[in-house]
């Protein structure tokens, strides 16, 4: 790859030449590339005078140039926004894919020096296509000599370079995206089908042992077996819930049906639920009586709750659980809090990403689904979603709401 030749003739050893050096640097160097502008315009503009610079950008669908970026940095830097940017020039230099210079009257209406504007438009080449343009603009004369036309050639050329810095990162971004994809692709079907064959596995095993022919069970044995099978194909069709769930919330489709509810019902029969569930549970729940109304999905909030319930009794199991909910006038926070084993600091981060299970837990059953849709349910709701664990002391789940102001008469209607 080779650029443009520098007009060394019109360098003077000192700033010139560092400022050239260091545009080079900056494209070999900068993967940000807005800040890469700014700082290769700022540096051209100690190797040549002009007072705004425009960069110019081909639409890939209408095929027309449209503004991407400018700066003023000379005259008029403080009136950026009714400047002139040589959107003409720009547009000539784009369909010629020639260096192109434009003087324009701005007319007796503008007084003084930036009635008079020159020009110069040049194009941008990216892999030898010409991908937009690069304007600069001086005001009030004198128009641009020709080794500024070279040196303006060379920082279009470099601006070029960085484009394509910035064209071939997100290729590879998306390329590594796409390959994350996979990858979670085929961990997903790995992870599904040995969770949905657990169960299964169990209500086969039972039906084929109660079909027996050859063998009498007593009323209580045969009792045991039902509930198991119950039990499991409650825990399959919980996980099937999950997974619809998580597709949805990928592709963006799951529903919420926002509306006015309290907390308190929410909380209660989440405790109650679990504590039926798992009769050696104890939760002590510490809520104030006076909760403010809230827009939300009731059913998908009782959801989130059930997933830290379920996770304290399954994860801490014996621990008791401590659910703590306080409010002030903009939030109201939940918190549930367990006694158990704690979570090592290195999976914190990542304990709320699809199918992120410790390793340690693997005997556990569990999908790593429940806190990825948590967060995804209390993001839709515009709260926060965290957790704080101590190895050894227990670990602690929570999640805000925010409280909006709703109608006084809704407030004293019938959600009360
Ligand atoms: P699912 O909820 O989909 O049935 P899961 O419980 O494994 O499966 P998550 O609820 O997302 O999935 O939890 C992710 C992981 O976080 C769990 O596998 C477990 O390792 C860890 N974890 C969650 N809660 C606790 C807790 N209270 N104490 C210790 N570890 C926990
Ligand atoms: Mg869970």
């Amino acid at each position: 790859m080779t650029g443009p030749l520098i007009p060394t003739e019109s360098l003077t050893y000192g700033t010139e030449l560092n400022a050239v050096y260091a545009i080079a640097r900056i494209v070999a160097e900068t993967f940000d590339t807005d800040a890469g502008l700014d700082a290769i315009f700022r540096l051209a503009r100690t190797i040549f005078i002009f007072d705004t610079v425009a960069l110019y950008l081909e639409n890939e669908e209408s095929h027309e140039i449209e503004p991407s970026y400018a700066r003023a940095l000379g005259r008029g830097r403080s009136r950026e926004a009714e400047l002139a940017w040589g959107e003409p020039a720009a547009e000539e230099a784009f369909r010629s894919g020639q260096t192109v210079l434009r003087q324009e009257d701005a007319g007796p209406v503008v007084k003084g020096r930036e009635r008079r504007r020159d020009f110069l438009g040049l194009p941008l080449l990216v892999s030898g296509r010409c991908v937009g343009s690069l304007a600069f603009g001086r005001f009030g004369g004198p128009s641009f000599p020709s080794e500024h036309i070279q040196l303006a050639e060379f920082v279009a050329w470099h601006v070029g370079q960085l484009l394509e810095n910035r064209r071939l990162s997100r290729r590879i971004a998306s390329l590594e995206a796409q390959r994350e994809l996979i990858r979670m692709q085929d961990d997903f079907i790995s992870t599904v089908s040995h969770e949905l064959r657990t169960p299964l596995g169990f209500i086969k095993g039972y039906v084929t042992t109660l079909l027996r022919e050859d063998t009498e069970w007593d009323e209580t044995s045969r009792e045991d077996f039902l509930n198991i099978i119950d039990d499991e194909a409650d825990r399959l069709s919980e996980l099937i819930d999950n997974l619809l769930d998580s597709s949805r919330l990928e592709s963006g489709t799951l529903s919420m049906t926002f509306e006015p509810a309290r907390l308190g019902p929410v909380v209660r029969a989440m405790v109650q639920r679990i504590e039926g569930a798992t009769p050696e549970i104890e939760v002590i729940t510490e809520m104030p009586d006076d909760l403010p109304i809230l827009e939300i999905d009731s059913t998908r909030i009782a959801q989130v709750l059930d997933n830290f319930l379920t996770n304290a009794s399954k994860y801490a199991p014996g621990a008791k659980i401590y659910i703590n909910v306080d409010a002030d006038d903009e939030r109201i926070r939940v918190e549930v809090r367990d006694e158990g084993p704690g979570i090592p600091q290195e999976h914190l981060s990542l304990l709320f990403e699809r199918f992120y299970r410790i390793p340690e837990n693997a005997a556990t059953r569990g999908t790593g689904l429940g806190l990825y849709i948590a967060r995804k349910i209390i993001d839709a709701h515009g709260g926060e979603i965290g957790v704080e664990s101590i190895v050894g002391e227990g670990t602690s789940f929570f999640f805000t709401l925010p409280v909006k102001n709703i109608n006084i008469e809704e407030q004293e209607g019938e959600y009360v």
